[in-house]
């Protein structure tokens, strides 16, 4: 059976002189691992459509253990992300977050969208790698149905002023009165707590549209980095390399 489907290039390991295994995230079925035969030959017509971070029209048959690649065109080449190594070490964090989350259905189709568009925002250097990454990791686990409950204080239902406490084990928010019954202190600022509801609810294209203190952002970085550690079941070996580099 042949399917033709987008998918954006997540992984590529080497086979032998000149094939590739590559890992794709595609709209409609999700996670997918193919064989591309050849790929690695610079006159192959795969050599680039099937390279890391490629988004490309693939042609695929379906084999007896993954799929084999037909023929793939390119569709986009985020050529900026391989310019910095902060950019491909975020490029590297989102693809393994990606890939561990292994989204299916709808939720593909989403994280496709939201990793498209982040790529696209590393190559152009116009947000701070900080920012795509907290973004990331917040909007791809509420995608993957781990939505944090933000409407306001889970204990007296105050929805704004002041500082709050955001817990990450458990996605739950405490005004600072609340917190300090339990004794926890504040770790979002008002800001920061306003990004974190526009980043979870906001309509896809807006996500990243919003701009806040670096303090707040720093904040905000903070929780969202171990809002996704929480929820996932491994470290990722790419984040403690990211973090070597984006200091
Ligand atoms: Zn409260």
């Amino acid at each position: 059976m042949q399917i033709v489907t987008p998918g954006l290039v997540l992984r590529e390991v080497k086979v032998g002189e000149s094939d590739r295994i590559i890992t794709l995230l595609t709209p409609k079925l999700g996670v997918i691992t193919a064989s591309a035969k050849g790929s690695l030959r610079l006159k192959s017509k795969l050599f680039s459509a099937c390279g890391l971070f490629c988004y490309s029209e693939f042609t695929l048959f379906q084999g007896k253990t993954m799929y084999m690649v037909d023929d793939a065109q390119v569709k986009q080449v985020f050529f900026g992300v391989r310019e910095s190594i902060e950019g491909t070490a975020l490029a590297m964090y989102l693809a393994e977050l990606t890939l561990t989350l292994s989204p299916t259905g709808t939720e593909a189709a989403a994280l496709l969208r939201l990793l498209l568009n982040s790529l696209y925002l590393i190559g152009e250097g116009k947000k701070t790698p900080g920012q795509i990454k907290t973004v990331f990791e917040l909007r791809a686990l509420c995608e993957a149905g781990y939505m944090p409950a933000l409407i306001g204080c889970g204990a007296c239902g105050k929805y704004e002023g002041g500082p709050f406490y955001f817990n990450e084990a458990a996605g739950t928010l405490r005004c600072a009165d609340c917190a300090a019954k339990e004794g926890k202190a504040p770790n979002l600022d008002g800001a920061a707590l306003t990004a974190l509801r526009h980043i979870a609810l906001v309509e896809d294209k807006k996500i990243f549209s919003f701009s806040i203190p670096p303090e707040s952002m720093e904040a905000l970085g903070r929780a969202a980095e171990h809002y996704a550690a929480h929820h996932l079941d491994k470290p990722l070996k790419t984040l403690d390399f990211l973090k070597t580099v984006l200091l």
